[in-house]
């Protein structure tokens, strides 16, 4: 499990990434981390990408008293004045955010801001997804979370599409996409799971 560093003499903040394939836990991840800052009484805020659209704008990522509200922001440039006075930045479904987000995670942690970011490591085809590999490279921090094969148990870093589509970018949950392992994403439909 992540724990902060703590040491006297911290100069400056720094940038935590947290990654993985579609069910993996990756927002629960970050969302652990905020909610243990938050209780700790540091100003913590949440920003997505307002492309999107699969939660509700003013989306409440938990149902207690230490919920967090997402911001929804279009360019990734936009969470530099919208960070201000806060001392924890978290960034869910970073890969959709523009390549931009690289410089503004640093310049928000040479401000002083932790910086967690959240996001899909690879798209379906296993190609690392946008700016998040650039950040995995400048991070302080790197978690990688993953999710289990629903068809033979192994770990899932995967994120299979089961849909047609062929564009990077198609926003969906179980309906679209199941993890997979590294030998189940290879076979794809050539293997007909139907029979376990
Ligand atoms: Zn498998």
């Amino acid at each position: 499990m992540f724990l902060e560093p703590n040491f006297r003499g911290q100069r400056s903040g720094w940038i935590e990434v947290v990654c993985g394939s579609m069910f993996s836990g990756k927002t629960e991840e970050l969302i652990r981390r905020l909610k243990r800052a938050k209780i700790a009484n540091q100003k913590v805020q949440i920003f997505k990408p307002a492309t999107d659209t699969r939660y509700d704008v003013t989306n409440v990522v938990s149902h207690d008293e230490n919920s967090i509200l997402s911001v929804p922001v279009k360019k990734s440039r936009d969470i530099i004045k919208e960070a201000v006075g806060y001392n924890v930045v978290g960034i869910d479904e970073a890969q959709f955010f523009d390549m931009e987000l690289v410089k503004v995670a640093q310049h928000l942690a040479l401000k002083g801001i932790r910086v967690i970011i959240a996001g899909l490591d690879m798209d379906y085809k296993g190609v690392p997804f946008g700016p998040i590999p650039h950040l995995l490279a400048v991070a302080e921090y790197i978690t990688k979370v993953h999710a289990i094969c629903p068809h033979c148990g192994s770990l899932a870093n995967h994120s299979y599409r089961l849909s047609s589509e062929s564009s990077q970018v198609v926003l969906g949950e179980k309906d679209k996409y199941e993890p997979r392992c590294r030998i189940c994403n290879k076979m794809g439909n050539i293997l007909d799971f139907s029979d376990k």
